[in-house]
């Protein structure tokens, strides 16, 4: 499959994986947009949020808790952190396999731009 997560998976391009269990993987984004800034990903590829099966709905739910622990193991879960869920192309998704991004060590503002 021609998905450049799923070849992350499967080590078939480089990472700098900082979790991984049966269901989910992390790694740090390759180009940052905090002093911390990971991205945790479902092993199965489902392509956008849209995409999301009722069967899936325990393995999503997975996502915001390994995001919470990293958090956690960072430093930075109690002063605060922002996850993002993009979704296609209005909502600035850039690669199809659901990602949530999970970013800490600095102030966010909101509206997002
Ligand atoms: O939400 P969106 O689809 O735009 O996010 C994709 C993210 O994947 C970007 O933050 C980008 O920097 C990251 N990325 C990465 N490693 C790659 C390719 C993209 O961390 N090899």
């Amino acid at each position: 499959m021609d998905c450049l997560f799923c070849k992350i998976i499967n080590r078939e391009i480089p990472a700098d994986i900082v979790y991984e269990d049966e269901q989910v993987l992390a790694f740090n984004d390759i180009d940052p947009k905090a002093p911390t800034h990971m991205l945790v990903i479902p092993k199965k590829h489902i392509p956008t949020l849209n995409d999301i099966a009722e069967e899936d709905l325990a393995l999503v739910g997975r996502l915001p808790y390994v995001a919470a622990n990293l958090a956690r193991d960072k430093g930075f879960a109690e002063d605060g952190f922002r996850v993002v869920m993009n979704c296609n192309e209005d909502g600035g998704q850039t690669v199809y396999h659901i990602h949530m991004h999970v970013m800490g060590g600095r102030r966010f503002t909101w509206p997002a731009g």
